[in-house]
């Protein structure tokens, strides 16, 4: 029998596991620390009952990831669960941008930009089921749906800063921009339209859906089906040289290129450990969680009833701590995603208490404290904030890598998505899942399609090693 051991049960590792175990292979996942599920565990931390995620909060790629399809995870329990309003973006003054499911309901509260955003976004968002095949996979490849692809992929090779050019309210471009901002990177560099332009799309024919329970319950149910397929998980097992690893037919690291040149030392073939040394990272996140009574006081209507809140003024200003987190500097005004997770998933509360998420944008190893710089913007939005809260958890850039070494330096999308590691992953490869030796594989969102809990980069990477097996 195959044997494959998989170093990480982030959901990349155990979607790779998954796969790997329905074709057959007997597989051992190894975990370093005593609960599973890397970026996507949730559980208390402020206040008993009080439910917050402590790193990914919304999936709008969620529900169409080819690996969630072809398993069905909610047979071992995932629910998908939206807010009213997926995303608000509230400017000084009191109005807001506002993302809605429906593209033509956003279109509408957008005004004057309506119909370029529909324009846009309608097309694509309706064959999301189908784009999703090929923008989940390696770019560099024959696109199963060309014409689709390159619909999509042609406004995406844009400047963030270019695209925002056909929306000319505050509103639109303030919105636009603070989708673009999940790229990490300067928003006038080449491609930096892609990852907001791809979370847009997906989020019009998703949702920007939360896992029902908090979003461990998307690495439990992956857990559960792998117990299922006969598979093991392991847990308290940190690997940190390659004499710990069991001799297996396949290796998988669900691990940051760095860990994994450490771990395998001169078993790495010297040009894949000289790329890995060239690896990029992208600024940091400084992640504070808050017990707020009665909820945000948001100035903006749209801001109480919206998942997900942007919080960086004006598209220019957005624009403008973007690069300057990339250039090293800590911005007096970062960008600051805020989570209202409990308005799509009322049992994460405790009565009228409850658990309200928020990270800053900050510089990669970033060592200050951004809470105060982070309860600033939120004052800013909805004054008051302060007196409601009654309960802070932080997690700083350094207790982030603490917490999961993908996550050193507070990079929470595992690498700079600049145009090369967007493209090709850590090294330039056509096969961004191989280590250069047969048998041993990378799996984590280091690898394409890149950040988010879906599974995906352990699905082709797994798929990939069973190729080369047969
Ligand atoms: C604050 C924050 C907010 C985020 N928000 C979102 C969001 O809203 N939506 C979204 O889709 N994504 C979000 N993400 C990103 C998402 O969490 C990651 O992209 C995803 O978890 C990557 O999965 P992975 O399997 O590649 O790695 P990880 O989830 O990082 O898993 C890696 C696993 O490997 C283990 N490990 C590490 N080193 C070793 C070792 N030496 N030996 C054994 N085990 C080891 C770790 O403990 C961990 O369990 C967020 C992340 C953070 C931190």
């Amino acid at each position: 029998m195959t044997t494959a051991v998989v170093v990480g049960s982030g959901p990349n590792g155990l979607a790779a596991a998954v796969e790997l175990a329905a074709a057959g292979v007997d597989v051992t996942v190894l975990e370093g620390r005593e609960e599973i599920g890397g970026g996507t565990r949730s559980g208390e931390g402020i206040l008993p009952g009080l439910l917050h995620d402590h790193c990914a909060a919304f999936h709008p790629m969620g529900p169409t990831s080819t690996f969630g399809r072809q398993h069905d995870l909610e047979r071992y329990g995932l629910r998908w669960r939206t807010a009213e309003i997926d995303c608000a973006h509230p400017l000084d003054g009191g109005s807001a941008g506002v993302l809605r499911r429906s593209v033509a309901e956003t279109a509408e509260g957008l005004g004057p930009d309506g119909k370029a955003w529909s324009r846009l976004f309608e097309r694509n968002s309706e064959r999301f089921d189908r784009l999703a095949e090929d923008i989940m996979q390696p770019l560099v490849r024959v696109p199963r749906h060309p014409l689709g692809m390159a619909r999509f992929g042609l406004p995406t090779t844009l400047p963030a800063t270019v695209l925002a050019k056909v929306l000319r309210t505050e509103q639109g471009r303030a919105l636009f921009g603070g989708v673009a901002a999940h790229a990490f990177q300067p928003l006038d560099r080449p491609l930096s339209s892609a990852i907001g332009v791809g979370i847009i799309t997906a989020g019009h024919h998703n949702g920007w859906v939360v896992a029902e329970g908090g979003s461990r319950a998307i690495t439990d149910a992956m857990a559960a089906l792998l117990t299922d397929l006969g598979g093991k998980i392991e847990t308290g097992v940190r690997i940190e040289t390659a004499s710990q690893l069991p001799r297996t037919d396949i290796t998988m690291f669900d691990l940051t290129p760095e860990s994994i040149a450490r771990i395998l030392g001169d078993r790495l073939p010297p040009r894949v450990a000289r790329a890995f040394s060239r690896f990029r990272r992208s600024p940091g996140a400084f992640k504070v969680d808050f017990a707020v009574e009665g909820g945000v006081p948001w100035t903006s209507s749209e801001a109480r009833r919206a998942g997900s809140l942007h919080l960086s003024g004006t598209f220019a200003e957005t624009v403008a701590t973007e690069k300057q987190i990339a250039a090293g500097q800590m911005p007096e005004r970062p960008f600051v995603l805020v989570g209202q997770q409990y308005l799509a998933d009322s049992q994460r509360s405790v009565g009228d208490v409850h658990p309200v998420y928020s990270y800053a944008h900050v510089p990669y190893g970033y060592t200050g404290d951004a809470t105060d710089a982070i309860m600033a913007q939120l004052e800013r939005f909805a004054p008051g904030f302060r007196e409601r809260v009654v309960g802070v958890a932080v997690r700083s850039t350094t207790e982030m890598a603490v917490y999961n070494p993908n996550f050193v330096g507070g990079d929470i999308i595992t690498g700079a998505k600049d145009i090369r590691q967007l493209v090709f992953g850590p090294r330039l490869t056509t096969s961004p899942y191989s280590l250069g030796k047969p048998g041993l594989y990378q799996c984590s969102a280091a690898t394409p399609p890149g950040p988010g809990a879906h599974g995906m980069c352990g699905y082709n990477a797994a798929r990939k090693a069973l190729a080369e097996l047969r």
